[in-house]
């Protein structure tokens, strides 16, 4: 009798615990789970932003603090990290269709963006800049006035560059609409021409295919020789998030983690380690 009375309350103990358990995964927001189940979080990241997303081409490994944000969120997952090279062009795409689950790419926060995809509290701000061949004589924000300037399609950085040239008195501000502003056919002051990757934009620099090189500082720096200097003004300051799709509950996970790492000082630490203030 004893023995039957401890199976039944042995039973009624597994019957709770079971119930307990599909409570609580059910209660799991569904798209962190299905990348639990998965076992892999898929990240798009850059591979030649020294500090942020590099890849050595010898070893393939990847460094950077976005690395290291990526790497320790899989970690709070429970799951592998696998990270995918991703340019301007290329990361809202691989994002929309599935491919990656979140962005580390030195992407910036805009509000035209958010329409599109979830972002996180920012992780880091940066400055956009200008690069140039020193022989070209250009030094500062006005002598760009009547150059070409080669951009990476789907960046910030046209728009930024005529904003600062509108704010600076250097170009005729009624023509400039930032709701509509389209490089390809911006020939007010200054002109564009845009380029898949940012090596690609660097060769141009070289062959004079374009006057100057414009994007964030942290991505300009590889690029950035003896014979080439930054033009003296830094501008638009641009906030790096974390981008989700929208609407996925990861978005909250991800911005949940981040913020917490923000405000114990562990990206300050990451970010140090890696020379960026
Ligand atoms: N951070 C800028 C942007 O999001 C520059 C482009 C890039 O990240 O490659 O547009």
């Amino acid at each position: 009798m004893n023995f039957v009375k401890r199976l039944v309350s042995l039973l009624l103990a597994f019957m709770v615990c079971m119930a307990l358990g599909a409570a609580f995964a059910e209660d799991e927001n569904a798209d962190v789970a299905a990348i639990k189940q998965r076992g892999v979080l898929n990240v798009g990241v850059k591979n030649a932003v020294v500090g942020f997303g590099y890849q050595d081409t010898l070893t393939g490994e990847y460094t950077g603090l976005e690395i290291d944000i990526a790497t320790a969120i899989a970690e709070k997952l429970g799951v592998d990290v696998e990270f995918t090279a991703v340019t301007a062009a290329t990361r809202g795409e691989l994002l929309d269709s599935g491919d990656i689950d979140c962005v580390l790419a030195t992407f910036t926060i805009t509000d035209q963006r958010r329409e599109s995809w979830d972002f996180s509290t920012p992780y880091y701000t940066d400055h956009v800049s200008v690069l140039v061949e020193n022989e070209s004589g250009i030094t500062k924000l006005s002598d760009l006035v009547g150059k070409k300037v080669g951009v990476s399609s789907g960046s910030t950085s046209a728009k930024s560059l005529v904003s600062a040239l509108v704010d600076g008195g250097y170009i005729d501000a009624s023509a400039f609409n930032p709701d509509t502003f389209d490089p390809s056919t911006w020939t007010e002051g200054v002109s564009f021409r845009q380029y898949d990757d940012y090596p690609t934009i660097s060769i141009a620099l070289t062959a004079k295919e374009v006057d100057a090189f414009c994007v964030d500082k942290s991505i300009l720096a590889i690029y950035h020789t003896d014979s080439r200097s930054y033009i003296e003004e830094e501008f638009a300051p641009q906030d790096y998030g974390i981008a989700t799709k929208k609407g996925s509950g990861f978005s909250a996970y991800c911005d949940e983690l981040v913020t917490g790492w923000i405000n114990d000082g562990t990206i300050a630490s990451w970010a140090e380690a890696y020379g960026l203030n």
